[in-house]
């Protein structure tokens, strides 16, 4: 495991994860002795007089100063900046200068913007398979129309992954860590290692695990991605996106922000801002709620597989315990059944909403064969890997025990099944 503290963090570098959630990169003195930082609801910010403005032109432009304020609201928000250095200091640091976070009104927006910043024509791009879809999608299509190629390789194959890159033209590797819906983890290092040696940027969307559990700076990866809707936000009430990494990198994506527009609403920030003072609180416990509930999904005879990083039978165990300080909110398992029986036990379960969304307060439910493969019929789910039966639960904060009893009496509900069926399954090689 790795001993976060140790990690020199902006704001407060010998702070715990929680004083970090709570207090990292705001000024103690905020406006009006307002303890929570202030919504600013503003389009725009006034200069007192031309020598004020000038001032501010001269350090913005050549550098002459240090740019204390902001201009105009596609540029610079007082509260979506307060937002932006509390995620920089808990997303820690590559040892080679500061981190800076930029903020974006959604994770899609965080991810297209990157894209479309250190891309140009002739460029390629390399994947693991289980990135979000639509990430992979924006690639396939937009980049494509733009002269930008991609690779798509299985996740957890390196081979694959150094074979199908092009010296000289790849420019980006992008993977996913922990992926959806089957919670693949991707060895950073060895990601690393290869993008050094054909001179790659990496980007890692680390959505799933949050800066709680994984920093992905600290293994020298260029650029972190969070969906802020997800742990983040935490409430299930705002979206949001967040693209984090060493402050010269991150410059131009956030000049681009203020071409694209894709800015966040002060609101929104503020909201984003709240959920982040209970992250480590949040996420610790959803850790061990994830972890008891995949232990006691393993053990029962209704359930074929489960899929959690934190169990010892996940293929990339070992990699998680050496790069993550927990294993994350969600486990996915398939039950023994079919598409029917699969949703008849979702609609059992009394606790968890059914929505296509992770990592809030409420535990929510999805069967993704319906949720993300309806277009598609059984017989080419099962060519993707994607089984019929799969359901994905991300678990909120509600008593762990309530959450077992909840699925103990939704399992009930799946017919017996043979005990030679059972045996058949439990013990296939
Ligand atoms: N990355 C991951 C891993 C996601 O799960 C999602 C959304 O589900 C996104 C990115 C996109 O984030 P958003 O919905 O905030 O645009």
């Amino acid at each position: 495991m790795v001993n976060k503290n140790n990690s020199t963090l902006q704001g407060s570098p010998n702070h715990g994860d929680n004083t970090q959630s709570v207090h990292a990169g705001t000024s103690r003195k905020k406006a009006l002795n307002s303890l929570t930082t202030p919504i600013v609801q503003s389009a725009t910010y006034t200069f007192e007089n031309t020598a004020d403005l000038i001032a501010f032109l001269e350090a913005k432009t050549w550098g002459n100063g240090e740019k204390t304020r902001d201009e105009y609201g596609r540029y610079g928000n007082p509260t979506v900046s307060a937002v932006e250095k509390r995620l920089a200091a808990l997303e820690g640091t590559d040892g080679k200068g500061e981190t800076d976070a930029v903020l974006f009104s959604s994770g899609m927006a965080a991810i297209t913007t990157l894209l479309l910043t250190v891309l140009k024509a002739g460029q390629h791009v390399v994947m693991t398979d289980d990135v979000y879809r639509r990430t992979r999608i924006f690639c396939e299509t937009t980049l494509a129309k733009f002269g930008i190629d991609t690779s798509v390789v299985p996740v957890g194959d390196y081979d694959a992954l150094e074979n199908a890159v092009v010296k000289g033209k790849t420019r980006l590797i992008i993977s996913e860590t922990p992926t959806n819906p089957y919670l693949r983890v991707t060895d950073l290092e060895r990601i690393k290692t290869i993008a050094k040696a054909n001179r790659c940027l990496t980007m890692i969307d680390t959505t799933f695990a949050t800066p709680i559990n994984l920093c992905p700076l600290e293994w020298g990866i260029d650029y972190v991605i969070h969906s802020a809707t997800k742990y983040i936000g935490g409430h299930n009430d705002v979206l949001g996106g967040v693209l984090i990494g060493n402050e010269m990198r991150v410059k131009p994506i956030r000049d681009a922000r203020g071409a694209y527009g894709n800015t966040v609403d002060p609101q929104a920030a503020f909201l984003i801002e709240r959920g982040i003072k209970t992250l480590s609180l949040r996420v610790r416990q959803q850790n061990e709620t994830a972890q008891r509930i995949a232990e006691y999904l393993q053990q029962h005879p209704k359930v074929d597989h489960v899929y959690y990083p934190g169990l010892a039978s996940h293929p990339d165990h070992e990699v998680a315990s050496k790069q993550m300080t927990g294993f994350g909110g969600v486990v996915s398992f398939e039950l023994a059944g079919d598409l029917q029986t699969t949703g008849d036990f979702i609609d059992a379960l009394q606790i968890p909403y059914i929505a296509p969304s992770l990592g809030g307060v409420e535990s929510l439910v999805e069967q993704p064969a319906l949720m993300s493969y309806y277009d598609k019929t059984s017989e080419e789910r099962a060519a993707l890997g994607m089984s019929d039966s799969l359901v994905r639960y991300a678990v909120g904060i509600e008593d762990c025990d309530d959450l077992i009893a909840d699925l103990e009496q939704a399992l009930a509900t799946i017919p017996e099944r043979e005990l030679s069926d059972i045996w058949e399954i439990k013990f296939r090689v």
